[in-house]
């Protein structure tokens, strides 16, 4: 690297690319409107295609350089069966003694180190880096961060049992309440490794610097409010948060598969299309596929559905589950492509899903709700279909029909939602008096976005605090 006067931050994100794009995100933003070189490492043991699609992507700013971390061989400690955060967990800590040894050696020396809320063990560089400070990106809600904040104390009440057996509402201080079978995956076996992780790392936030949000003022005010001044948050020493969202890409790489879908969404009526993206792993079990698809083909709406091979193994289990799968395997009814020809198109397994959003014939969007998807969402003022999958994304569902009302939240009974539901609820977003009100508070919040990143805006005013922070000028958090 040639060296800069420029202000040096370095990034450690985790994996999967849910973290990994707000991440690159808030590194480009870092480079191109504040004058930041940025160094990025990135963990490519065990990335996915997707991932290494993002990180090779051509828009990359030439101040953000990316470091590849080289391979690593974990078959002694991970395998096939361990679990998304005990993946990311463990897969961060053998990387952890290379990454430090390079922070150490880098020129010009970090003012500060960005790492995601997984990766808390890199927090122990403190000791080797003392005038570097560390701060956390929290790349989910901020409901998210409260309960995860609150967990530790959760966990010691609850002396016996699982926090899902609770016999009601979880009370997060001074937030919304969280229905024990909206918790988090990682929170619902107190016994497994997941859970022990997710505590760990929750426990160790508070040493953090600073911590870095996804989200803005006006659309978390009570929980932002409560992180910031509740008597609990300030007694396990929370430290500033930095609310600078919404960070939702703005580019993205298109592939041929890419680029057809954009020009068949271009030729249809404005605000007619309903997009079905369940995030970068979410499958529907086989049965589910095959109801889905008839209740797509029964409402008689134009769609553009992301489908990939259905799997029976839930995507709440593993890292890799399903698989991209050709047409055949997709499972889809016999006849289906053919008979919705013309008003539906099946892609698989990826879509360029800001621009599906961003095209203005897109009218509705079917999400599984990760926090990404979320926020992409509401930034192009489209109501949801809210259908959670795995990880946080029951309370971001909940959080969608119940708080923020731009979107309904799909229950199947025993856990598969039937044909004739997902036609009523297609419909009713797409075409009935409830749609156009889930549009419009959609479109709302999307304009309370674009004003909070405005001059004088809450965002824009703790994005003035972070880049000062992180160029190492004291100032307070708004
Ligand atoms: N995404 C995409 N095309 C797809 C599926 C997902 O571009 O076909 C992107 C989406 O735009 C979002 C990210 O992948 O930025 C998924 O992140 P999110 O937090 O929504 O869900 P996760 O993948 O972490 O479950």
């Amino acid at each position: 690297m040639t060296e800069s006067t420029k202000p040096h931050v370095a990034f450690l994100p985790s994996l999967g690319v849910g973290i990994l794009t707000p991440h690159l995100e808030l590194a480009k933003l870092l480079v191109n409107h504040h004058g930041f070189q940025v160094t990025f490492f990135y963990i490519t043991t065990d990335a996915s295609p997707a991932q290494n699609n993002l990180i090779n992507s051509a828009d990359l700013p030439p101040d953000l350089h990316i470091v590849h971390l080289p391979p690593l061989d974990l078959s002694a400690v991970i395998t096939l069966q361990t679990r998304v955060l005990t993946r990311f967990s463990l897969n961060v800590q053998e990387n952890l003694p290379h990454i430090k040894t390079l922070l150490i050696q880098l020129i010009p020396k970090p003012q500060a180190l960005i790492i995601d809320v997984f990766c808390t063990q890199a927090l122990d560089f403190q000791e080797s880096l003392p005038n570097v400070p560390i701060f956390t990106f929290a790349t989910a809600s901020a409901h998210f961060l409260a309960f995860s904040l609150f967990l530790p104390q959760l966990d010691r009440d609850v002396v016996e049992g699982q926090l899902v057996d609770l016999p009601g509402p979880v009370q997060v201080p001074g937030c919304q309440t969280i229905r024990p079978q909206d918790l988090i995956d990682q929170a619902t076996d107190r016994n497994n490794d997941e859970y022990k992780w997710y505590l760990y790392h929750f426990k160790r936030v508070s040493k953090s610097a600073g911590i870095i949000m996804n989200t803005w003022q006006d659309l978390e005010p009570v929980t932002l409010n409560a992180l910031r001044e509740h008597p609990f948050y300030r007694n396990i020493h929370t430290p500033p948060i930095y609310p600078i969202g919404p960070i939702v890409k703005e580019t993205e790489p298109i592939t041929e598969t890419g680029s057809e879908c954009l020009t068949w969404l271009d030729k249809q009526p404005t605000g007619s299309v309903l997009f079905v993206s369940l995030g970068s792993r979410g499958v529907l079990s086989a049965e589910q596929q095959t109801e889905f698809a008839w209740g797509l083909e029964l409402s008689g709406q134009r769609f553009l559905w992301v489908v990939r091979a259905p799997s029976d193994i839930s995507s709440a289990t593993l890292y890799n589950v399903g698989g991209v799968g050709s047409h055949v395997q997709w499972g889809l009814p016999e006849g289906f492509v053919e008979r919705t020809r013309g008003r539906g198109m099946v892609v698989g397994p990826w879509a360029p899903q800001v621009s599906v959003l961003r095209n203005t014939s897109t009218g509705a969007f079917v999400s599984h709700c990760g926090w990404n998807s979320t926020l992409e969402s509401v930034a192009y003022g489209l109501p949801m279909i809210a259908w959670p999958l795995y990880s946080e994304q029951r309370m971001n569902a909940a959080m969608v029909a119940e708080v923020l009302g731009v979107g309904v939240r799909m229950e199947g009974e025993g856990g598969v939602v039937g044909r004739k539901e997902i036609e009523r609820v297609v419909r009713m977003v797409l075409e009935g008096e409830e749609g156009r009100r889930l549009r419009q508070r959609a479109i709302d919040l999307g304009e309370s976005s674009v004003k909070a990143l405005r001059l004088g805006g809450d965002s824009c005013l703790a994005w003035a605090a972070l880049a000062n922070q992180l160029n190492g000028q004291c100032n307070e958090a708004p």
